[in-house]
């Protein structure tokens, strides 16, 4: 009789877990999944494939714009939210189904219920509705791929908000909404209601949006935001929210302002889902932030137990959840010692105008190297200048002055997710600003601007243009 029931048991199938399931079923290793909600995880289900939907829907308002001046007639043009939401939610069974295709082709066992950790070898599956998985499992090894979940805040009247989650599902489109939070996730939510024609509040305690990214990024986008007609307001946060009877939100702002709306949405940040895991039963240790702390190897202090993802807090994307579970799995079930590198990960914001960035900002390069060169371009591009749009794009270059390597570039514009893809291979192969010059430009694009950047830009106040 074997020692354990399975080789690996895997705590959540989102981004991370599946990914190492699969890979690690496929070395013929007898792996269990359990899921407490659906197969896919946040990504999926509620994250960045239904949030895309929303971009794309959205986006249309600024396509029937640039259609106008460039000499369409587009009547009666109307958005259906209930018939969109529809075809989203299919579109995401769809998509969870191939997951689960997935696992089982891999020969892994897919387990419907909530987990939790009993001590370093076992694992009980509590009941759930439909399900007769519940029960103890022992297993060589666990990996909790459990996952974020947002954060609410707390104070009078918050639990009139919503956050991201519920944001998939609203019964009907508001006619104003008061979207709380800086980080890109509140500005992705800002875009997608503004384009669906809502009237929409960004409303943040910090001094810009989007904290942690390049500060011309920052104001740019922020400016930008504003453009399309988002109402950016800084520097203040909620005392309290009150329904009326005609169920508006009158949210008070420490600043004495009010604000009404019918809907507020919380994108306040997300912490590591480990509440109820039962960590502590087996000694695994968390951070000072509440993630579970991993080596290199995504291995806990306990032998037996594993973490990838957004429990790790380390850097909470999609793509790197699937490399760090890939890493764990191609290490210990296929004897291929790999971690995952996590410098220079590119990154897009999906707001509207977007954003791709990858490596360091200048505040960090400059803090890092001391002397850096700075290439900077802001211009309308040449879809808008055709019609007189004001739409400007940013594109920036950060080299570090000593071996004129490219540490970051930053870009807010249309397509930069596209284009930072591409860009983010040469920064990690650690290419030079006359390397990056070399390339010959695609003409006419927008990121053509990109290699053809010779002057270094100079800030007014140093006395340039
Ligand atoms: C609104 C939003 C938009 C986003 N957009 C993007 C984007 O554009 N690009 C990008 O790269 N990233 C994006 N992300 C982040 C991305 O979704 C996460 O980084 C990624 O899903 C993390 O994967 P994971 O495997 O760590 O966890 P998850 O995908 O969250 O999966 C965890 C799974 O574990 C399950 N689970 C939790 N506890 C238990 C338990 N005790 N027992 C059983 N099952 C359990 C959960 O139900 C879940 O299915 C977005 C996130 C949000 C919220």
């Amino acid at each position: 009789m074997a020692e354990y029931d399975f080789d690996l048991f895997v705590i959540g199938a989102g981004s991370g877990g599946v990914r190492a399931a699969r890979v690690a079923a496929m070395s013929g290793a007898k792996v269990a999944v359990a899921e407490e909600y659906r197969v896919g995880g946040t990504c999926v289900i509620r994250g960045c494939v239904p949030k895309k939907f929303m971009v794309y829907a959205s986006e249309v308002t600024s396509q029937l714009k640039t259609a106008k001046g460039y000499g369409w007639t587009i009547d009666n043009a109307r958005f259906d939210w209930k018939g969109f939401l529809h075809d989203k939610d299919v579109e995401i069974a769809r998509l969870s189904g191939i997951y689960v295709t997935n696992l089982q082709k891999a020969g892994a066992h897919l387990l419907h219920g909530r987990a939790q950790i009993l001590d370093a070898h076992t694992v009980e599956v509590l009941p759930k509705e439909g399900s007769k998985d519940a029960g103890r499992y022992t297993a060589r090894k666990i990996l909790v791929a459990t996952g974020g979940r947002p954060r609410r805040p707390d104070f009078p009247g918050a639990e009139f908000g919503i956050t991201s989650d519920e944001a998939f599902h609203l019964p009907e489109l508001p006619k104003r909404a008061l979207v709380v939070g800086g980080g890109y996730i509140a500005v992705e939510f800002a875009s997608i209601f503004n384009g669906l024609g809502v009237q929409t509040t960004l409303l943040y305690r910090g001094a810009n949006i989007l904290r942690g990214f390049d500060d011309d990024v920052r104001s740019h986008l922020a400016d930008e935001l504003e453009k399309r007609g988002i109402k950016v307001v800084l520097g203040c946060s909620h005392q309290s929210i009150e329904k009326t009877a005609d169920g508006t939100l009158v949210s008070r702002l420490n600043n004495d302002l009010t604000f009404d709306s019918d809907v507020v949405l919380f994108a306040t940040g997300r912490e590591p889902y480990v509440a109820g895991l039962g960590l502590e039963k087996a000694g695994v240790e968390l951070n000072e932030h509440g993630a579970i702390k991993v080596d290199d190897f995504s291995k806990t202090n306990v032998d037996s137990i594993w973490a990838v993802g957004d429990v790790t807090d380390r850097i909470n994307l999609t793509p790197v959840a699937i490399r760090e579970g890939a890493a764990f799995a191609q290490t210990e079930f296929y004897d291929n010692p790999q971690n995952f590198d996590h410098d220079n990960v590119a990154s897009a914001v999906f707001s509207q105008p977007p954003v791709g960035t990858v490596g360091l900002t200048e505040a960090q390069a400059r803090h890092a190297f001391g002397k850096v060169d700075i290439y900077r371009a802001v211009f309308r591009p040449m879809k808008v200048t055709f019609y007189g749009g004001q739409d400007r794009c940013l594109i920036k270059l950060v080299v570090k002055q000593d071996d004129q390597r490219v540490v970051g570039v930053h870009v807010v514009g249309p397509d930069s997710p596209e284009i930072i893809q591409m860009a983010a291979i040469a920064v990690k192969m650690g290419v030079t600003k006359a390397q990056w010059d070399s390339t010959c430009a695609v003409h006419p694009t927008l990121a053509e601007e990109l290699v053809t950047m010779r002057e270094k830009y100079v800030p007014t106040e140093m006395g340039g243009a």
